[in-house]
């Protein structure tokens, strides 16, 4: 069938909005009309080339929509059903069966490789493959082909114009805070960096009960609305010392747990060093392949501090999407204020304003 899709063509160029072809889903997928998705930091470096997915491609990987097929094989999803999309996987390697799809042996090839597993590819124009299945979804389009697996069904009266980035951005922030870091009632966490991935995962440990919740960034602005939203202290890195400030905020001790989201090498160092003995802290930020940071394993063997590279928030989507959106109607988890929408078409301004972090989380509408 004829879709519309936005193109990424080039490192640093706009995408193009084009008609394309899709094909017939797989036995095992559906096809999703989307309404809407998310813009998020992972669909700017791999239009930038951080990662080789070959161009052209359709990029997009916070979707939301409404099945309109199912392949033959697809028995848990209906014509119909609403759903928001999440990262692909195997489902049968060790990782997948064991609870976290996210560390799929195959997760590369599933999410980055730019076509299906089988190399096939679900968009053509004029009969030349443009690299799809971006994280199992290329939701930069209007129509795509997803493996139900990927899918997570939510309530037929679910917001989906809301829903996209809580199967990435959303998602990596609260999920690495609620899945693998765990703070609970009355206690601390640093986190640096107010984008979304930040600010969910701040959402997500006022959730949990923490209560020394430490915001860590270089724009005033965006430190002035983490408070707002609930941040009980602010720290500008740009004029003190995050560390000694986390120091004294905790009268000494450090936090126990820390969140990295900037994937910046000397942030990952302070973060190390702003936790508590025994603290746990977690990257999450994306950073270029073979990029190091220093770690200062003299000193921190003795603090027995926990390091977690997170993927995702380490989350199962079936199982997590459900909570959050759980967490959000009861009013626990107001991750609908990050998010500013704009229409499809808008799209290349959607990605200058997440950019210039003038808009937290861009929204594109269908
Ligand atoms: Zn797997
Ligand atoms: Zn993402």
């Amino acid at each position: 069938m004829k879709i519309t899709a936005a193109v990424a063509t080039a490192p640093e160029t706009d995408l193009d909005i084009r008609e394309l072809e899709l094909d017939e889903p797989r036995p095992d997928e559906a096809t999703v009309r989307l309404v809407a998705s998310g813009v998020c930091h992972t669909d700017a470096i791999v239009r930038d080339q951080w990662y080789p997915t070959p161009l052209p491609a359709v990029l997009g990987h916070e979707g939301s929509g409404i099945v309109e097929a199912v392949g033959s094989a697809v028995s848990d999803l209906k014509v119909g059903d609403k759903v928001v999309l999440g990262p692909a996987s195997c489902g049968v390697c060790e990782q997948c069966i064991t609870g976290h799809p996210q560390y799929c042996v195959d997760f590369y090839a599933y999410n980055f490789g730019g076509t299906r597993p089988d190399g096939s590819v679900a968009f053509t124009q004029d009969g030349q493959a443009i690299s799809s299945n971006f994280f199992g979804q290329s939701s930069f389009a209007s129509y795509t082909n997803v493996r139900a697996r990927n899918a997570v069904k939510v309530a037929d009266d679910a917001p989906l114009e809301l829903l996209g980035p809580l199967g990435c951005g959303i998602m990596t922030g609260s999920g690495a805070v609620l899945n693998v870091l765990k703070p609970g009632p009355g206690e601390s966490i640093a986190i640096f960096g107010t984008g979304a991935v930040g600010l969910a995962g701040m959402l997500a440990a006022i959730a949990a009960g923490a209560t020394t919740i430490i915001m860590v960034d270089i724009v005033p602005s965006r430190l002035e609305f983490a408070k707002e939203l609930g941040a009980t202290h602010v720290v500008n890195s740009r004029e003190d010392d995050a560390v000694e400030r986390i120091r004294e905020i905790t009268g000494g001790r450090g936090v126990s747990y820390a969140l990295d989201t900037t994937g910046v090498p000397p942030v990952f160092s302070q973060m190390t060093k702003s936790l508590a003995l025994r603290g746990h802290g977690a990257l999450v930020g994306a950073a270029k392949l073979g990029t190091e940071a220093p770690f200062d394993i003299g000193t921190l063997l003795v603090s027995g501090i926990t390091v977690s590279m997170v993927v995702e928030g380490d989350a199962v989507p079936r199982e997590f999407i459900p909570k959050l959106i759980s967490l959000y109607e009861r009013g626990l988890f107001p991750f609908d204020k990050l998010v500013k929408t704009y229409g499809f078409s808008d799209i290349n301004t959607a990605f200058a304003d997440s950019e210039s972090g003038e808009t937290i989380k861009p929204v594109l509408l269908y």
